[in-house]
């Protein structure tokens, strides 16, 4: 419980109207799209950077728990505040503080969303790459937070790629700028990629000066569907090693494809695979370009194959991709998503053990995601009130992991730990490591009071 004292002075910081702590607000700000959840004791809404750091710095005194927090679309339980305590809330502060197209640069304040920096940065032909699915309602300070990835990882990398530097506040309540304005810089540690995919755990950013690039002109979407693993996972390596090669691979298996047939015509009784493919240049595709593309498309056990150009028949082939989400929600009352990722090379193992896997654990999988980054939508579907299905999906979730590493992969592509992977994490990082990270944490947030609880299991 918060002290009286701490929530005098976060009021004097900020006014009341600015400081909540009425049910209401307490509620709204208690869950993340993890449906996981615990009531904060406070809500702030800081308007500036300085705001913040007074914040911080109030909660350091006190020792009391502060999580930042965008729009909370996040899956994992990052910004839950398990142990009660302060939520700061970002989405007062969402201005574009400079666009400069020359550089190729933004800066903007932690509440912008995703979309609303691509809307600006269309305007002078630029793009920023990060391209989660959650764009429109997912902010730049919780895609940082997160790194979060998308389908167009593939070419343009994730987040990380493309953050030029921060303006933050650490666990005491001291505002520090890394990074550059520059396309490059080689001056002391890069804490800019460290606080990348920090979730909140070692400081609040205030700031961000994004890395801008240039929208391609000509687009080109594809929509092969396959007879089996086998052979879409083999058109995958042919097209990332063609010229142009693609800038999105995404993998439906064939439990998503059942889901979705009623809504898509065209997907055959007996396809395995369907894969949703992104082309972008800058010049028109040439029809011997696209001849060639198409002919690396097919190593085999192609059933069917189409190209759409214009904006409204690449919106249509996306919808298979689009509508699995809801589809899933209609399937079963439980649901467990993790999005591991694993080296291309060892795709179709992981594919076919995870069809494995759920045979045996009586559970249902469905897999989907972006295979061209070797990154996966494992989810698990069991029904949330039957308690041996939800012990077998345990189960289930266990053995994908220990898969997972075992193929030389990760537990997470882009969604993060949160609280919902913790108990993973020693699986995948070891001792020495964990203990470096552990210092980390200290050394930024000593009394630590950001997001505590998350990322790191206890003790380290
Ligand atoms: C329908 C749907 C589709 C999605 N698709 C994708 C996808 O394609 N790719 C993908 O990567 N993710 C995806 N996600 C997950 C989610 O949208 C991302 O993790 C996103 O980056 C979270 O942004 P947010 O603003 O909602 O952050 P929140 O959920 O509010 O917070 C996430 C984490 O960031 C921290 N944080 C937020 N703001 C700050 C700040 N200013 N300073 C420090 N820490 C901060 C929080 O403490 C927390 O740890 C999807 C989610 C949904 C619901």
């Amino acid at each position: 419980m918060i002290a009286r004292a701490t929530l005098g002075a976060l009021q004097s910081i900020l006014g009341e109207a600015r400081c909540r702590t009425d049910p209401a607000t307490c509620l709204a700000y208690s869950y993340d799209n993890s449906r996981l959840n615990h009531r904060p004791d406070a809500v702030v809404f800081p308007e500036e950077t300085l705001e913040i750091a007074a914040i911080v710095a109030c909660a350091a005194k006190d020792r009391i728990p502060l999580v930042a927090r965008g729009l909370g679309s996040n899956t994992t339980g990052s910004c839950v505040p398990i142990l009660g305590g302060v939520i700061l809330s970002t989405e007062r502060m969402r201005a574009i503080r400079e666009f400069s197209p020359e550089d190729r640069l933004m800066v903007v304040e932690p509440g912008l969303l995703n979309d609303e920096v691509q809307e600006a940065a269309s305007a002078k032909g630029l793009f920023w790459p990060p391209d989660p699915s959650s764009s429109s309602h997912s902010t730049v300070g919780g895609n940082i937070a997160t790194n979060a990835g998308g389908p167009r990882a593939v070419r343009y990398g994730t987040t990380r790629d493309h953050v030029l530097g921060l303006l933050a506040v650490d666990g005491r309540g001291r505002v520090f700028r890394c990074g550059v304005r520059t396309p490059k810089s080689a001056v002391g540690y890069d804490l800019t990629r460290l606080l990348v995919g920090s979730e909140g755990t070692l400081a609040v950013i205030a700031e961000a000066t994004l890395h801008l690039v240039a929208a391609p002109s000509a687009r080109l979407t594809y929509r092969a569907i396959y007879g089996s693993y086998a052979n879409a996972i083999r058109a995958i390596s042919a097209i990332l090693n063609h010229s142009p090669s693609p800038s999105a691979v995404e993998f439906l298996d064939e439990r998503a494809l059942a889901l979705i047939r009623s809504e898509i015509p065209g997907i055959p009784a007996q396809a395995q695979a369907l894969l949703l493919i992104e082309l972008e240049q800058n010049q028109p595709f040439t029809p011997t370009e696209m001849e060639h593309f198409e002919a690396a498309l097919d190593p085999g056990g192609l059933l069917g194959l189409e190209r759409a150009e214009g904006d409204d028949a690449r919106t249509r082939l996306w919808k298979a991709r689009k509508s699995l989400s809801p589809a899933l929600r209609r399937l079963a009352s439980g649901k467990i998503n993790e999005d591991v990722v694993v080296p291309l090379s060892r795709l179709a193992s992981l594919i076919e053990s995870v069809a494995a896997i759920g045979a045996r654990q009586e559970t249902t999988v469905v897999t989907f995601g972006h295979a061209g980054s070797g990154n996966l939508h494992v989810n698990l579907l069991f029904d949330a009130d039957d308690p041996e299905a939800i012990a077998r999906a345990g189960s289930a979730l266990r053995e994908v992991f220990a898969t997972v590493l075992d193929l030389g992969g990760a537990l997470s592509g882009e969604h993060g730990i949160g609280l919902s992977k913790l108990p993973f994490m020693t699986d995948q990082i070891d001792p020495v490591t964990l203990d470096l990270m552990g210092d980390l944490k200290r050394l930024f947030d000593p009394k630590g009071i950001l997001n505590p609880g998350k990322l790191l299991p206890p003790g380290v």
